[in-house]
């Protein structure tokens, strides 16, 4: 069979990985008339559209409705008995992803980018190779990395996808088990904890260290195990899971010092694996850490002066919108434009039920850095809106600088801490202070207003809160 040979094609900018990192850049660089290739080896929008963010948040959207349903009756709501269709919550989320994927297409499409369907790797620092449904060599004057993250694997207990599962597979299941083992009670162990636990899964989450949500901080991470302990979770922390074995109605999973902990299927939420394998990146001289994550200065330019990364490869946050910043801060870069990555008011979410949300310095991390900290909590219980609604559970703190009142860091756990947690962001990145926010009106009956309360209560003025005995 006569081969043909691969086509050359040349581009001011190629991007590999059309996740919210790579596709973002993309629409940057186009919208300023370069010309861009984005390279994506499977669907547009990557980890976040299709198997992240949006998959997991529509079917959490469906344990949101189904908690409120289960208290309708306190509400005054007389219903029948509630049933669900898990698989048509399934189609639903597959549609989802559909459409959006779909507007994403017609969106890079009307910015004149070009798609290119394949794997690509550097074959040297400016010339790549596309290997799929597109085979070709592309030619750039410079390009962005942006190829993401996978769940990481554990040899000792390898996913098979029918009774060991990891997050991708997982939202593939069209029936429910009786008994869900989780192992990793990171964001993701927990965020598929409160999914499936709503809908009357028996869920264990099993996690190494001395807590779940260990990154979150000690007292997000106690509210959130006392609150998960109340709806049925059973979470059993520093226990080491050294193998799944499959039995006849499903898995027993190996644990150090302990004994094993049967149940239908497992999950397999240990974290992401940084995807920079296979990419060739040698052979264009960009240098990575021992985790694999590619090395970039604060205007995600690697070690290669025209070659960027950014996003999840780059190890830092693994959140899309953290990714999607980076995409903007690179493309401004290439462009000549003035930016640059700042982390000081990353805001980060996580959709259990309740909600929690962080922005800026935990307690910990800001003594750490020499802070003397006043901290304002405020609960919602003595909130209106929330008691009006029901939605007593939960606290917003401000932790600030104690010598000049500027704000460090928040956090927040309860009803729509994801909405809730924006005004912090703009707060902190703005180097707004305690004063601000009090000068602020905030308007009646809101959630928003448990900040302005937060604020009083640190600036040692609280109103709807006892004051401090003197
Ligand atoms: P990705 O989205 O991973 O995209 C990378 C793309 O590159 C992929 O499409 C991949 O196919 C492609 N690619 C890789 N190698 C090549 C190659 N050689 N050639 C061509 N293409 C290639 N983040 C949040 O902010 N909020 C959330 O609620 C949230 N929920 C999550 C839930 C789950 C279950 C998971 C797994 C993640 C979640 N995340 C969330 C994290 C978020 O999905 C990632 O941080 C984000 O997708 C990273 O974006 P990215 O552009 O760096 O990479
Ligand atoms: P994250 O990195 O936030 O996705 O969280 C993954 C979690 O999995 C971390 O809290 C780890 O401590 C936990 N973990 C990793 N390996 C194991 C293991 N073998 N057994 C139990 N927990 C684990």
């Amino acid at each position: 069979m006569e081969r043909r040979p691969m086509e050359k094609k040349r581009f001011d900018v190629a991007v590999i990985g059309a996740g919210p990192g790579g596709y973002v850049a993309a629409i940057k660089l186009a919208q300023n008339g370069r010309s861009v290739a984005l390279i994506e080896k499977n669907f547009l929008g990557g980890t976040c559209l299709n198997v992240g963010c949006i998959p997991t948040k529509t079917l959490l959207a469906n344990a949101q409705i189904m908690h409120k349903v289960k208290r309708a009756g306190e509400y005054g709501i007389v219903t029948g008995p509630v049933t669900f269709d898990f698989a048509k919550m399934k189609q639903r989320k597959d549609a989802v992803v559909e459409k959006l994927r779909k507007s994403l297409g017609t969106l890079l499409q009307a910015n004149k980018i070009t798609i290119v369907q394949g794997e690509a790797a550097f074959t040297s620092p400016h010339e790549l190779k596309v290997v799929g449904k597109e085979s070709g060599w592309i030619e750039f004057e410079q390009a962005i990395v942006a190829t993401g993250s996978q769940p990481l694997d554990i040899p000792a207990f390898a996913c098979d996808h029918k009774k060991i599962l990891n997050s991708t597979s997982i939202l593939e299941l069209t029936a429910l088990p009786k008994k869900l083992a989780i192992i990793g009670g990171g964001y993701i162990g927990c965020e598929f904890a409160s999914l499936y636990a709503e809908f009357g899964v028996k869920v264990t989450i099993l996690e190494a260290l001395p807590t779940i949500l260990s990154l979150q901080g000690k007292s997000l991470a106690e509210a959130l195990t006392s609150s998960f302990t109340k709806q049925g979770i059973e979470i059993q922390t520093g226990v080491l899971v050294q193998g799944i074995e499959e039995t006849s109605s499903g898995v027993s999973i190996r644990l150090k010092d302990r004994s094993p902990v049967e149940a239908d299927l497992a999950l397999v939420a240990v974290g992401r694996a940084i995807a920079s394998k296979g990419l060739g990146l040698e052979k264009a001289g960009v240098q990575t850490s021992d985790k694999g994550a590619v090395i970039v200065n604060d205007k995600m330019r690697t070690t290669v002066p025209h070659i960027y990364a950014i996003g999840d490869v780059t190890g830092q946050f693994l959140l899309a919108h953290v990714a999607s910043h980076q995409g903007i801060v690179a493309a401004s870069a290439i462009l000549g434009l003035r930016a640059q990555m700042h982390y000081n008011a990353v805001p980060a979410v996580i959709f259990t039920e309740p909600e929690i949300a962080t922005v800026g310095l935990s307690t910990e991390q800001a003594v750490a850095a020499g802070y003397s900290v006043t901290v304002g909590r405020f609960p919602f219980a003595a909130l209106g809106k929330s008691i009006a609604t029901l939605d007593t559970d939960g606290f917003a703190e401000i932790l600030s600088d104690q010598k000049t009142g500027q704000i460090l860091g928040a956090q927040v756990i309860g009803h729509e801490a994801s909405t809730l947690i924006a005004e912090m962001a703009l707060a902190i990145q703005n180097e707004l202070t305690l004063e601000c926010l009090i000068e602020t009106i905030h308007a009646h009956p809101t959630l928003s207003e448990s900040w302005l309360e937060a604020a009083l209560i640190a600036n040692g003025t609280p109103i709807h809160f006892p004051p401090k005995r003197k």
